[in-house]
């Protein structure tokens, strides 16, 4: 920054649209609040994208693979998220990943036929099947799509428009103002959901909010994803198997090449692997790191395609760059410290809220991967009326941010979002004043299994009562243990 100032002139900006319910970002938490809304009987949605497709990180991004979508034999995680799937599973060479049907179990021959793809098989004892998905971003963008023309009546999309800023009167939003081709307009709306990830619209409504979180997190790590075509990822877990100490120098080599952490993971299909990266302290809302994640990760990625043939040539010697991630991977940037605030407690603990809005398998270890409870309060802001914040902005502290962004996550709170915008609105009533049980009957409706629910299979409440889970598990320690070893990363 210089310093300088510019004092931009006062003007009147055409009003664009009106609508009860405006989404702003298209990601998976804004595309799901978008459709559970229509689902729960809106009729004038409007949803805004600053590009041109649905899906933010999980299309764009390319961030490939939903991970822990059951706990034992249950899946905890369904709704829209398990309609994506549904979905695609009609596609051949869209989807990889255990069926539902096969979740929970412990049979050998489907243990090993899963093993070598990642998150599939449990890291808890008896091993089991876990539902976790590996997707082919092109066919969800369409997907997406389709999603949303079955709701054409309701919900009016805006691609190419970039919100800048809210419409504020007192301490209520009462629309947002955007950037377009058209240049600058206005959209007034009754609810404004901020779905765009990085907060744009809620650290600017005054609602208190905190930047990035602790710099040790996989949060406060930005990334640029590429695709390694030409490659056979079977034979990649063979030799890895065989050649352990090979296979821990292959790692680190490409993390030292690349100057940052960085990992193959397999796709929909076993000839093509996602190229995960991890680029430590970066902000994805601040300009200049953004511009170094592009930028430095392009300008290694012939290296480290020539080691990975170099190192496994069983695997890689065809391999080539498919393509690269159309936008920056962005983990976490500012976020909402809202009614409630999440934290480690809510993992090792699992409290039960009466207002439960999702059920979540996470990836924390300490709770040995167990569903969790996340409140409305949540995505709710302090002081501002008529906005919510679902998605990877959600209310959490430093540390729980980083189990609390994904995808089953962004998509369950935006599938929330979007049905108590809906109920609100036919209710004649604002997000805050909402009425929850009506929003906990739709989202059942809405094939959301939502604990202690009468609409819902006791089973599952009983099986979180069952299993043993929690900050004094062996588990635990194993996960502090790998938390301790973070820290190794930054040698890389
Ligand atoms: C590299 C990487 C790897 C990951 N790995 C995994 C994984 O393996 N499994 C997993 O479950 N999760 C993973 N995550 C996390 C997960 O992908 C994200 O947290 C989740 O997809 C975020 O969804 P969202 O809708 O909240 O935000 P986003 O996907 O960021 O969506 C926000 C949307 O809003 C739009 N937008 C933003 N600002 C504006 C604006 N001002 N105006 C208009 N539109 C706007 C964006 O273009 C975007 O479409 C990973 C993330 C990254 C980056």
């Amino acid at each position: 920054m210089t310093g300088r100032v510019y004092k931009e002139p006062a003007r009147e900006i055409p009003v664009y649209d009106e609508c009860d319910i405006l989404v702003v970002g298209g990601g998976s938490a804004g595309h799901s609040a978008a459709v559970a809304a229509a689902r729960a009987g809106a009729k004038n949605v409007i949803l805004m994208e600053r590009y041109g497709y649905m899906g933010g990180d999980v299309t764009g991004g390319y961030v490939l693979m939903v991970p822990k979508l059951s706990w034992y034999d249950k899946s905890f995680v369904r709704g829209l998220q398990e309609e994506w799937f549904a979905r695609l599973e009609k596609i051949p060479g869209a989807v990889l990943g255990p069926s539902l049907a096969q979740i929970g179990t412990s049979d050998p021959a489907l243990l090993n036929a899963w093993r070598s793809i990642h998150g599939c098989v449990s890291e808890s004892e008896p091993k089991r099947l876990v539902r976790a998905v590996y997707y082919e971003p092109n066919q969800l963008k369409i997907e997406l799509d389709k999603m949303l023309l079955e709701h054409k009546d309701a919900i009016r999309v805006q691609y190419h428009c970039w919100c800048t800023k809210p419409i504020m009167e007192g301490n209520e939003i009462k629309g947002v103002v955007f950037e377009s081709k058209e240049g600058r307009k206005a959209i007034y709306a009754k609810t404004v959901i901020d779905a765009t990830g990085d907060g744009d619209i809620l650290w600017q409504t005054g609602a208190p909010y905190k930047e990035l979180a602790d710099s040790n997190t996989r949060s406060s790590t930005t990334a640029l994803v590429w695709r390694v075509g030409g490659i056979d990822w079977n034979l990649y877990y063979e030799w890895q198997k065989a050649n352990p100490e090979a296979s821990g120098a292959l790692y680190a080599g490409i993390c030292r090449i690349a100057g940052f952490r960085c990992a193959p993971i397999p796709g929909s299909k076993y000839d093509w692997a996602w190229i995960n990266n991890w680029h430590a302290d970066r902000d994805c809302s601040k300009i200049k790191d953004m511009t170094e994640t592009e930028i430095n990760t392009r300008s290694t990625m012939r290296e480290v395609l020539d080691y990975l043939k170099e190192a496994c040539p069983v695997a890689f010697r065809d391999a080539y760059i498919y393509d690269i991630a159309p936008q920056l991977g962005c983990r976490c940037s500012r976020r909402l410290q809202g009614e409630y605030v999440m934290t480690p407690a809510d993992f090792a603990l699992a409290p039960k809220f009466d207002d439960v809005i999702a059920w979540h398998s996470t990836i924390c270890m300490i709770n040995d991967c167990a569903p969790i409870e996340i409140p409305y309060r949540a995505m709710l802001p302090k002081k501002v009326e008529n906005l919510l914040c679902p998605g990877r902005h959600i209310s959490a502290d430093d540390v729980a941010i980083d189990w609390l962004t994904l995808i089953p996550q962004c998509v369950g709170t935006g599938q929330a979002a979007g049905v108590a915008a809906a109920v609100a609105v036919s209710d004649g009533t604002n997000v805050r004043n909402v009425n929850i049980r009506k929003v906990q009957d739709i989202l059942v409706e809405q094939d959301v299994p939502l604990p202690r629910h009468p609409g819902v299979d006791p089973s599952y409440t009983q099986c979180c009562q069952e299993h043993e889970y929690g900050l004094y598990t062996e588990l635990a320690k194993k996960a502090r243990a790998e938390a301790e070893s973070i820290k190794a990363y930054r040698q890389w």
